[in-house]
């Protein structure tokens, strides 16, 4: 059976020392995030990850989801229970304003946790993040109404919440949608048509489940620009706001998937069900964006907490596993064979991992600190300031993360050996779960696509430069520092092959737009790990001070300094090859005829 440990005190370390948390508290809902209400708060969510959720993962997958004959959806033994407790517990609502029975404290904290649930179980992860999901997309997109009787629903958990954008025939391209919306007579909407790979579309956790649907309406131009948005209930509320009449919509079936089995991922099918338009007429792309722009964070962590989870599992092993002795010698010459840990190339698989989770941590929380001050602050600069650092690495987060962590998984996974590769240790149950992490939210060449086309040129690219800016200034800081200099040159290396890339694309890209399509796997991979780089130098240094003011931290501390040497030393150089890639530009890629592949 697989273990896990909530990596509570590796949070704090960020939050506190890395990120400079404590310097938001003007922000509403920060100043009551003591250290220790989130010392609190973390351990309590990390021992109901380790204690409920973490033991239904295997037993989840191998069970799976079951659709009845009459169209409803059981999900497996024991998460309900874990459901139920989970809401109860008041999770859902953690960063939800408080005017609709959430706690309001900072968004930041949500994704911490969200990282905790995710390893532990992450079919069952899904559930409530679907429904923080939908109360993001309600918060800026319904009118009062629409908010005061959806909202406390949700927030609780009573009710969930599901996105549906994919058809049959498009799931990249949304402008293709055929879902129809028909004008009621009382202003509500008849939706008609089918959803596919609808997550948590129909199960048996929640009273209601609140289905926000895109559809076209009668009349509206063709394209991504005749697309609205609509609250389409599973019952549809009474007039006290309890769940009522059954909608027109049914679950048609469940897919038989790679992963994920806990979580149901169903075929919908609208038939003239009531529903409600939310936003603007025509502007139902741009409402639904503010709920996948939360769900790309989210499916980001999912990579994060797949390679933590797998990490944790494979460095336990590789401690116990006796196999062949030290190059240098035996290093524990009572037993018949060396643990495999002293070996150098399962040392290269662990460090790769351990050094992408605690980096992929810190940017997830600088992610989700900057989305804090876009949703709380009073300061248009500072909002602005951090919607363009957030538009900027969320591409690269989901894209990076899930891709990186899915390989880690496998890492993880050959550890074992063919321990890995059997169902007994649960390491391939990783592998297929994180794999969908990488394909839905916008598949990742969706997401490199978004990168260099849009957020790169954006504001003629103020997001970049102030980015790079950022990650300069902190180089210059570091590298007179004898402890840090080798670290800050890593980073200029990979900020120099970053800028060079940025500028071939600036050069190649307009006047041959496959160009930019032919380099953005490699500059959103070459992104990343300047991102990761300049994260470990901030940790480094942060490290070297904890170490001074505490020397029992020193252990602790003198880890991270390996590990950010690690980095620059084995992952950073990966920068050089994937400027020259990209900078080999189309041609080859395009030259092959469609007919002769
Ligand atoms: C388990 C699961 C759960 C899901 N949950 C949901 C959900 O809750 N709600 C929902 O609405 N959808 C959901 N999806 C759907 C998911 O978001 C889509 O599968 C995804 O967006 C890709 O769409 P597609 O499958 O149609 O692939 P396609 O759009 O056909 O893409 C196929 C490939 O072509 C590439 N490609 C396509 N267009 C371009 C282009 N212009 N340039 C470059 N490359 C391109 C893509 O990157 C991809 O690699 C889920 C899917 C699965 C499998």
């Amino acid at each position: 059976m697989p273990i896990y440990q909530a990596p509570v005190r590796n949070v704090q370390f960020l939050l506190q020392e890395v990120l400079g948390f404590q310097a938001y508290a003007q922000l509403p809902g920060f100043a009551e995030a003591t250290p220790d209400l989130i010392e609190a708060i973390l351990t309590e969510c990390g021992r109901i990850c380790e204690e409920v959720l973490q033991p239904l993962n295997v037993s989840g997958d191998r069970e799976g989801c079951k659709r009845q004959s009459d169209g409803s959806v059981t999900t497996p033994k024991g998460f309900k229970q874990a459901y139920d407790a989970y809401a109860e517990g008041g999770w859902i609502g953690l960063a939800a304003p408080v005017e609709y029975g959430g706690q309001g404290l900072p968004y930041t904290l949500a994704a911490a946790i969200n990282e905790f649930v995710t390893s532990a179980n992450m079919s069952f992860s899904l559930y409530p993040g679907l429904t923080r999901g939908a109360q993001a997309a309600l918060m800026v997109h319904a009118n009062e109404a629409q908010k005061a009787l959806y909202m406390p629903k949700l927030v609780s958990g009573e009710w969930s919440g599901t996105m549906n954008l994919t058809e049959p025939h498009c799931g990249t391209d949304l402008g293709l949608i055929k879902t129809r919306a028909a004008r009621n007579a009382d202003g509500s909407f008849a939706i008609t048509g089918q959803k596919i790979f609808i997550s948590a579309g129909e199960h048996d956790l929640t009273s209601n489940i609140i289905h926000l649907v895109l559809a076209r309406i009668e009349g509206a131009p063709a394209g991504t620009k005749g697309i609205s948005l609509f609250i389409v209930p599973k019952f549809l509320p009474d007039a006290q706001g309890n769940a009522g009449v059954r909608n027109a919509l049914s679950c048609g079936s469940i897919e038989h998937k790679m992963g994920i089995h806990g979580n149901s991922t169903c075929v919908m099918n609208y038939d003239g069900a009531t529903g409600f338009l939310m936003g603007e007429e025509n502007r139902g792309l741009n409402a639904m964006f503010v709920m996948m722009n939360e769900a790309r964070l989210g499916v980001a962590v999912q990579g994060l907490s797949m390679s933590e989870v797998a990490y944790q599992n494979a460095a336990a092993y590789a401690r116990d596993r006796l196999q062949g002795r030290a190059l240098s010698g035996a290093k524990e010459a009572g037993k018949p064979a060396d643990p495999i840990i002293v070996h150098p190339d399962v040392r290269r698989m662990l460090l790769e991992m351990r050094a992408f989770n605690e980096a992929a941590r810190g940017l997830i929380l600088e992610a989700a600190l900057q989305a804090d001050v876009v949703a709380r602050a009073n300061d248009e600069k500072a909002r602005e300031e951090a919607e363009d650092m957030l538009g900027l690495l969320t591409p690269v987060l989901k894209g990076v993360l899930t891709d990186v962590g899915f390989d880690n998984t496998v890492k993880a996974q050959q550890v074992f050996g063919g321990h890995g590769y059997v169902g007994e240790w649960g390491m391939e149950q990783f592998v297929r779960d994180a794999r969908i992490a990488m394909i839905y939210e916008g598949a990742n060449g969706i997401q490199a696509l978004d990168l260099v086309g849009r957020k790169l040129p954006k504001d003629n690219g103020r997001a970049v430069m102030a980015y790079f800016k950022k990650v300069g200034e902190a180089v210059q800081h570091t590298e007179s520092n004898a402890d840090l200099a080798s670290l800050a040159k890593g980073v200029k290396s990979g900020l120099d092959h970053l800028q060079k890339a940025t500028m071939w694309l600036m050069q190649n890209a307009l006047a041959k737009p496959d160009n930019a399509g032919a380099a953005s796997n490699d500059y959103m991979h070459l992104f990343g790990l300047v991102a990761m780089g300049h994260m470990w130098l901030v940790m480094a240094q942060a490290a070297l001070r904890c170490k001074a003011q505490d020397p029992s931290t020193a252990a602790e501390m003198d880890a991270k300094l390996i590990l950010a040497r690690f980095y620059m030393e084995r992952m950073m150089p990966e920068t050089g090859a994937r400027l020259a890639r990209l900078s080999a530009g189309a041609d080859a890629i395009m030259a092959l005829p469609a007919d002769a592949f």
